[in-house]
């Protein structure tokens, strides 16, 4: 993906309950765009200026144009993978299910182990559901900015942890939020990335 804005495929309010306005109009308005700035910003005159930001991601060392790299990918995967409570399917179907079944025994088992990562991850990071070169799926817990993709694993669903990405709705309640986020998952866009 280029270094831009993704275009949000609702409207600024279709996520409410689960994610109200409010903190749509803040979490992708003001903190993506701000990431986006400052990658934009810093790859000028680097060997990164030019590159895409899944290679900044895999490629970069630790530092300024790794973190906001990463926050571009991450924010940017994050916010396509959401659709309307009323328009979501709620489960996956097809080969991302399989896969899920076979490597996680359940769905309720997936969402479980998804949801005590997520819960349990200590600071601000991300949630990642991710698959190896094998297909074989992975729970990855990455700190602050960093992606799966910097491991070699390709990212395909991810909630993040950061207090901004719920404390406006959900204070300190970070596992109500991450229960809620199921209710607005589009499996349809998380299943054409596995
Ligand atoms: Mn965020």
């Amino acid at each position: 993906m280029k270094i831009e804005m993704p275009t949000l495929p609702y409207a600024t309010n279709a996520l409410e309950p689960v994610i109200s306005q409010k903190t749509i109009e803040y979490h992708y308005g003001k903190h993506l765009q701000t990431y986006v700035d400052n990658l934009k910003k810093f790859v000028v005159g680097t060997e990164f200026e030019g590159k895409s930001v899944e290679q900044i991601v895999e490629k970069a060392p630790e530092g300024p144009i790794f973190n906001n790299a990463g926050q571009v990918l991450n924010h940017t995967l994050y916010f396509l993978q959401f659709k309307a409570p009323s328009a979501a399917s709620k489960e996956p179907k097809g080969k991302l299910k399989d896969a899920i079944i076979r490597d996680f025994k359940s769905f309720e088992d997936f969402k479980n182990e998804f949801a005590a990562a997520s819960v349990g991850l200590f600071g601000s990071g991300w949630a990642w559901l991710a698959a190896d070169k094998d297909g074989k799926l992975h729970i990855s817990k990455e700190a602050n900015g960093s992606n799966p993709l910097h491991h070699g694993l390709k990212p395909i669903l991810g909630f993040d942890v950061w207090e901004h990405a719920y404390y406006l709705d959900y204070q300190n309640r970070r596992p109500d939020h991450i229960k809620a986020l199921w209710d607005i998952i589009d499996w349809e866009k998380v299943e054409e990335r596995y």
